[in-house]
């Protein structure tokens, strides 16, 4: 990897990522100039902003795993990094991932994996989770997994907030305008084009623009598998609340976790509706009577009730290879590396990722968590690093 010495840094993309790079960039020691190139400052369509927040050590690759803890240990110390104002309402409720009987097998394997990463998860039957969870009907489930620390939520859109500002503390200037194209020279990246006219000289680039990354890297002749896939998130009341209530994932493909005075939660549409979904922020609100309200009446009789407040739309930046991160240089074009394609993991994962980036740049690779196995090579050679645990 070259290492970056006085020249700029061109981060495409202003949000999670591309902040948590800057950030990090400064943080790890670059002094030459950083540009992060946002084309919609009030960020309304980012994934960032409209994500559920969530943070979760139950994956089934032990780099999301340590990704994560590296997040949640960031969250639990927001003061002392960003300082004492610094708040991102980070909730340890843990996620709680029901399983059938038949899936209790392979589970409590996987959970072994994740405590053997570092991660802290319970493997309970139904008559535990009953105990901790009344109000919540177990008798189809086999197993539910609770991550007992490091899992919960917080505030996506604070913490965007206080890294942004910490970059530009740091020096790190924000351009608002629309990546238009890249100019090359042999094998690497010389110059940004800006849909203003302005080209930008730059040393380095980071590909940080979310769910539109695959369309830019097209523009380079690059084939990146990230495609933009429509989420919705229904935000709804209930006649009561349950206390001590987690991030709930049922069997039945829905989830659901609180948020302020009610809850919110959502179901991945059935493939036939799943088409990339360019520009199309519409809520699928059909999925609501369909497919989210009657499996959540059934696990939770009581909130049959429910009052359907409002739904948004936002997209996943999905990797159709694996599911998973591409972080770490191109092959070809060496001076240009990836931090895209989380396929939903992104905001949880973007403090470590944003490390990982900055050590690449600075120190000529990883240095804290390998996360070589996320590179360029495997998209390259269509060899996924599959992650199961995919919501
Ligand atoms: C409904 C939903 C729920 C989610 N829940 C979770 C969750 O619980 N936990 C979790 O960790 N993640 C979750 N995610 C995923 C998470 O939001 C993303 O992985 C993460 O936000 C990705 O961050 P990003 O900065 O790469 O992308 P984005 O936030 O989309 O930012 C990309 C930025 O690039 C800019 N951009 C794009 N093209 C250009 C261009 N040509 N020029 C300049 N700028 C450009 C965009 O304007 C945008 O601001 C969820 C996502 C959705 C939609």
């Amino acid at each position: 990897m070259k290492i970056a010495t006085k020249g700029r840094v061109v981060i495409v993309g202003g949000a999670i990522m591309g902040s948590f790079c800057a950030w990090s960039l400064r943080r790890a020691g670059f002094t030459g100039p950083i540009a992060v190139v946002e084309k919609d400052p009030t960020y309304q369509y980012s994934s960032t902003a409209l994500s559920a927040a969530g943070i979760r050590t139950q994956f089934g690759t032990p780099e999301n795993i340590r990704m994560s803890l590296f997040g949640a240990d960031m969250f639990r110390n927001i003061k002392t990094i960003f300082g004492e104002d610094a708040d991102v309402g980070y909730r340890e409720r843990g996620y709680l991932i029901l399983g059938t009987p038949e899936q209790a097998g392979a589970r409590k394997a996987a959970a072994q994996m994740q405590r053997e990463n570092g991660a802290d998860i319970l493997a309970l039957d139904a008559q535990q989770l009953q105990a901790r969870f009344p109000g919540i009907r177990f008798d189809d489930v086999g197993i539910g997994t609770l991550g007992a620390r490091h899992e919960g939520w917080f505030d996506a859109w604070s913490l965007l907030t206080l890294v942004r500002r910490a970059a530009r503390q740091l020096g790190v200037e924000y351009i608002a305008a629309a990546v238009a194209g890249f100019d090359t020279r042999g094998c690497a990246i010389n110059g940004v084009r800006l849909s203003n006219g302005d080209v930008l000289a730059c040393e380095l680039c980071v590909l940080a623009a979310g769910a539109q990354s695959g369309r830019l890297a097209a523009g380079l002749g690059i084939d990146l598998p990230v495609v933009p896939k429509k989420r919705t998130v229904f935000c709804f009341k209930t006649p009561f609340t349950l206390p001590n209530f987690p991030m709930l994932f049922d069997t039945s493909g829905i989830w659901i976790r609180p948020e302020g005075e009610g809850y919110i939660g959502g179901i991945q549409p059935p493939q036939d509706r799943d088409a990339d979904a360019d520009g199309d922020f519409e809520p699928h609100h059909e999925l609501m009577e369909e497919m989210f309200w009657p499996r959540l009446a059934k696990r939770i009789p009581a909130m049959e009730e429910l009052r359907l407040q409002r739904a948004w739309a936002g997209h996943y930046e999905v990797n159709t290879l694996d599911h998973n991160g591409v972080v770490g240089p191109h092959d070809e074009l060496s001076n240009l590396i990836f931090a895209t394609g989380f396929s939903g993991h992104g905001v949880m994962h973007a403090p470590a990722v944003g490390r990982g980036v900055a050590e690449l740049v600075t120190a000529g690779g990883f240095q804290s968590i390998d996360l070589s196995a996320l590179g360029w090579e495997r998209i390259r050679d269509a060899e996924p690093l599959v992650e199961a645990i995919v919501y």
